[in-house]
């Protein structure tokens, strides 16, 4: 299992350096995921994808073209060279479904609702290995208190204008209530909780004992070092996680996970992969089979 990841990693990083330079040289999430895997920073990057790239364009260039058929050919096989490993997947899935502060709700989606065991609301697609997920943990001792799962938009601009109005009636300015708002509170349209997909977790002794709600101690807890551990088997992601503040735009969530399917999850995990940075490579992977059907007709 861990040399078969190792393997995907590997391919990973020789592909994102080809890509960097050939295709998606303006993606700064691919250029950022470049730097991570290669341990380059951002900013000197550009050199060293250029010298690993530059083989997949000599390649090409140089060969000397006999037929179009042969060119065509290895135009496709450079093509598919640049394809990367990841699980079957589409961005248009339903459990990929991408909501964040580029990509707005317009409407409350339409799904068939799950009640938990508190009447909080699911989408019923995800609802058996949600409820497998906290049954296993609970056998292993875990007591996990369910704090938020599905908002309507009506719900999170209600949500959005009460934690501001908090802000506000601490005396700071507009432009700051603003700013700590949104540093954990999605815009109103743009909260995952509106995709019935997400909820937000925690434990009764912080909970209830403590009164914390959520905060970032419950990382500390076993409750959530077995979910971290183990939330992928049942498709679930730890949605916002220290460290990628700058491509999912919401500060750190110890508590907030997000079903995206078993196989992407532990893909992503595996990989330390963001949602917005899974997408970004499935994207890049559609827009290359698009070539390749283009190049093959
Ligand atoms: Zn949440």
């Amino acid at each position: 299992m861990a040399r078969k990841y190792e393997q995907k990693r590997i391919m990973k990083m020789l592909l994102l350096s080809g890509l960097t330079v050939v295709s998606l040289s303006g993606c700064a999430v691919v250029e950022d995921l470049w730097g991570e895997l290669t341990g380059n920073a951002a900013s000197s990057e550009t050199t060293d994808s250029q010298t690993t790239s530059a083989s997949f364009e000599t390649e090409t260039s140089e060969e000397p073209v006999e037929s179009s058929e042969e060119s065509a050919e290895s135009i496709q096989s450079s093509l598919a060279d640049q394809l990367i490993d990841v699980p079957e997947a589409h961005t248009s899935d339903w459990n990929l479904i991408l909501v964040n502060r580029d990509h707005q709700l317009t409407a409350n989606l339409e799904f068939e609702p799950y009640y938990t065991e508190n009447g909080f609301i699911l989408d019923q697609r995800i609802a058996e290995r949600f409820e497998a997920m906290l049954a296993d943990g609970r056998a292993q001792g875990m007591e996990f208190v369910l704090v938020s799962t599905y908002r309507t938009l009506a719900d999170q601009q209600a949500n959005y204008d009460s934690v501001y109005q908090s802000y506000l009636n601490q005396g700071i300015s507009h432009e700051e209530a603003v700013k700590k708002t949104e540093d954990y509170i999605a815009l109103p349209n743009a909260s995952e909780h509106s995709t019935g997909l997400a909820f937000d977790i925690t434990e009764p002794d912080l909970y209830y004992q403590k009164d914390m709600g959520l905060v970032d101690d419950f990382d500390q807890t076993l409750e959530a070092q077995w979910l971290y551990e183990h939330a992928p088997e049942y498709g679930f992601i730890l949605r916002y996680p220290k460290g990628k503040e700058a491509v999912t735009y919401i500060q750190y969530e110890a508590w907030h996970f997000r079903y995206v399917g078993v196989e992407n999850a532990q893909y992503m995990q595996e990989n330390q992969l963001t949602l917005e940075e899974y997408i970004e490579i499935l994207q890049h992977n559609e827009s290359i089979r698009q070539q390749m059907e283009a190049n093959s007709e």
